[in-house]
């Protein structure tokens, strides 16, 4: 079986048919997904979904691009949702470069990600971490947060294969979907080949990042397969091994049971 550790099924892209497509998860070998929030809206979403199926979880936090919406009492609201039953991760939480140039507001997103590192301290919770065009500012609050032994995954991982054997070192998680399957992917590639199996964590980020042949269509949990196609190709070892593996990843990062 696979377990997604990624995915956004609250978006509105998945309206007309998500009932009918989460349900057929399991008979597409998927066992497990964690929906990922990103805004309060989404933290609510998520919730709803956990609460909805059994086979659904949750992560609570705000990305790096909406952190417009925290304040202290927001923030009140969200360590509220951390205490949920079924939260098992703090996040999606980071920076993003790309979409932000001011210097003011990247500032923010620095002291709004270390504030939500604390929250998953606080909450004994992993963190599920989103980076885009700030490796080096990452890598340094990360640091930081190791030495607070939280643990957790880089999300959609996008550096270098030499950076992620840094993040391996320190015991932090590779989150690898279908970036891993476009011919341009050289980096992504080279990464997979470095890192041990035991670091990868399977994910999609649906609706977005839908794998070769898919790509640019709706993305689901169930073109996972397609990913672990190409791991498996790229290590030279079988796919029920790469299923295997990041299955056993999954649950032992997520601290949950079979
Ligand atoms: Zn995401």
């Amino acid at each position: 079986m696979i377990f997604e550790t990624h995915a956004h099924y609250e978006d509105t892209q998945f309206d007309q048919d998500r009932d009918e497509l989460l349900r057929s998860m399991y008979a597409h070998g998927i066992d497990k997904i964690i929906n990922v929030g990103s805004s309060l809206e989404t933290v609510e979403k998520s919730i709803a979904l956990a609460d909805r199926y059994d086979f659904i979880y949750a992560a609570v936090g705000v990305h790096p691009s909406e952190i417009g919406c925290l304040n202290e009492e927001a923030f009140d609201w969200l360590q509220e949702q951390a205490k949920y039953k079924k939260t098992v991760a703090i996040g999606e939480i980071g920076l993003d470069y790309y979409w932000e140039k001011e210097e003011k507001v990247r500032e923010m997103q620095r002291t709004w990600f270390c504030r939500q590192l604390a929250l998953a301290k606080e909450m004994s919770l992993p963190v599920i971490i989103h980076s885009r065009d700030a490796a080096q500012d990452t890598l340094t609050i990360m640091k930081e947060a190791y030495k607070m032994q939280i643990p957790g995954v880089i999300h959609c991982y996008s550096y270098t294969a030499q950076m992620a054997e840094e993040y391996v070192k320190m015991g932090y998680y590779i989150g690898i979907g279908g970036v891993v399957t476009f011919k341009n992917a050289k980096k992504l590639k080279e990464t997979v080949e470095k890192i041990p199996l035991e670091s990868v964590l399977l994910e999609t980020d649906c609706p977005y990042m839908a794998p070769e042949p898919f790509r640019g269509k709706r993305n689901s949990s169930i073109y996972l397969p397609y990913v672990v196609k190409k791991i498996a190709e790229i290590k030279g070892i079988s796919e029920q091994e790469v299923m295997k593996v990041t299955e056993q990843n999954a649950y032992r990062m997520y601290r949950l049971k079979k």
